[in-house]
């Protein structure tokens, strides 16, 4: 049976994994010897997989079965996804080398995958090797609050090498089994060949010969070469579709991953392509064109108001909770910093991220403006509930703006009788007419527009993320070397 063929019913889809867990702890081994496994590799030999995901064909209960991993290892992809709202997993293997143990990315992986409610298997690696301590591993997974099957949790874990093959056919059946036992009943209707169309794009990226181009996961529906489908809003026709060893095929459906060609713009990582004929967002306030900005608005104003808070301590933390006021969901609560995985919650959550008694790093400051996050620190408890009461109230749906960009000023020089600033853009993009916020340490310190911007001599109407430029502003506002600027409507 041709994974790409519609006889496909609908549980036999291919369950799409995930693959989380610390550097060098082995995934990547893992993904070759799981590839090698798969029956047309070892019947053709050494197709090379071409796209940021691959498919593995394999003989489970009697039955050909395919599963479809992402190559995209890391915990960042996946929390990038999340934040936008996609989930291209339908199961994640967290990988733990069963010499070193727990480390801090595997503490973040686990947070990634609490945050995004995807069941996991415990791949524990290199289980070859003399120095592993399996049992030492367990206590610390413990430890994180995994309550593991084999202790009358949920959580399967495994023991495998990837060196020797242990175990790599055993995780395979796993995972089907897993897959398999996890559906809903209401699966069949949910997700189906036939239904509208929903892929998330795992990667993307600008070729210089085939354009625009990226890999998606499909979630649900069909993808067709020649449809015309839509991606953030903007329509485009599918050009051609590569499965996951470079072979062009006319269609995709459910749990493939396909390269797609067609694109106007590089899509972003987590974005979702619909049928031409599903539902565009709603476009608020005034008819700007619609952006892919502005999804995110929508998707707040609709919630209502869920708020994440951190506070300093666990006593303010436990103060605070208790004076909330009714009407507020509580997504997460904690002591200590505001980090990114925080802010990214707070985006795919539609919450506001309110701090308390929390010093708020620049670059934390910085992504929640990227993000279109409401994050605000208090060191008055009343100011914070009041806060949150206006934001009951509808009043704090007006501060959000679009945030187009930001850039780190990097140098500063005389220039003419003012100054010039090179600077680096770290997300979005820095176009002449935005207006400009300088910010410095976590406080904003004016706004500003700009006179010119450049590239080397040449002036540019617009630099993109990881493009350098020179820029000179407007009006005679002090900034600084270090501090961040934000592109905003
Ligand atoms: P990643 O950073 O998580 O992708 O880790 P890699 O797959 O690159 O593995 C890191 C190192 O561990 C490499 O030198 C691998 O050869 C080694 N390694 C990975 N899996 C195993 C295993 O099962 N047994 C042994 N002995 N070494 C392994």
């Amino acid at each position: 049976m041709s994974k790409n063929n519609d006889t496909h019913k609908p549980n036999t889809f291919p369950p799409v994994v995930a693959v989380l867990g610390h550097v060098d702890h082995g995934k990547t081994t893992l993904l070759d010897a799981i590839r090698k496994s798969s029956i047309a590799e070892r019947e053709k030999g050494g197709i090379t997989q071409k796209i940021g995901a691959s498919s593995v064909e394999i003989l489970h209960e009697g039955t050909e079965r395919w599963i479809t991993f992402i190559d995209t290892p890391g915990h960042e992809a996946f929390t990038k996804m999340r934040s936008r709202g996609a989930q291209a997993a339908d199961l994640s293997l967290l990988v733990v080398s069963a010499v070193d143990g727990i480390k801090p990315q595997t503490h973040e992986s686990i947070e990634a995958l609490r945050a995004a409610k995807t069941p996991f298997i415990v791949v524990l690696t290199k289980v070859d090797l003399p120095t592993k301590n399996v049992e030492k591993v367990r206590q610390e997974l413990a430890k994180e609050q995994i309550q593991l099957e084999e202790y009358g949790g949920e959580t399967p874990i495994i023991e495998v090498s990837a060196k020797t093959n242990l175990n790599i056919k055993e995780l395979l059946d796993l995972i089907l089994l897993m897959f398999d036992t996890q559906k809903k009943e209401t699966y069949a209707q949910e997700i189906n060949s036939t239904n509208p169309l929903e892929a998330v794009v795992i990667e993307s990226k600008l070729d210089v010969r085939a354009g625009a181009k990226a890999t998606a996961i499909i979630k649900n529906g069909t993808i067709t070469v020649r449809e015309d489908v839509q991606i953030d809003g903007q329509m485009f026709k599918v050009r051609t579709l590569f499965d996951s060893n470079g072979k062009p095929v006319q269609t995709a459906t459910v749990g493939d991953a396909v390269e797609i060609l067609g694109f106007t713009d590089v899509p972003q990582v987590g974005s979702l392509i619909k049928n031409k004929a599903a539902e565009t967002f709603e476009i608020l306030g005034d008819a700007k064109p619609l952006k892919r900005e502005m999804q995110y608005l929508k998707e707040v104003v609709h919630k209502g108001i869920s708020v994440i808070l951190i506070a300093d301590t666990q006593g303010s933390l436990e103060a605070i909770v208790n004076a909330l006021p009714e009407g507020i969901k509580l997504v997460s609560q904690k002591s200590g910093e505001v980090n990114e995985a925080d802010v990214l919650m707070a985006k795919s959550t539609g919450s506001i991220l309110l701090s308390f008694n929390t010093k708020l790093k620049p670059d934390i400051v910085s992504l929640a403006y990227t993000e279109k996050v409401l994050l605000r620190n208090y060191e008055i408890i009343y100011e914070l509930l009041d806060e949150v009461k206006d934001a009951l109230e509808g009043k704090i749906q007006s501060q959000m703006e679009q945030i187009f960009g930001s850039a780190k000023v990097l140098a500063k020089f005389p220039f003419e009788k003012t100054f010039a600033y090179g600077i680096a853009v770290l997300d979005g993009r820095i176009a002449r007419g935005d207006r400009i916020r300088v910010i410095r340490e976590d406080e904003p310190v004016g706004e500003t527009t700009m006179n010119s911007l450049r590239v080397g001599k040449n002036a540019t109407s617009k630099v993109e993320k990881g493009h350098e430029a020179g820029i000179v502003f407007s009006g005679g506002l002090d900034i600084q070397v270090g501090d961040m600027i934000l592109s905003h409507s």
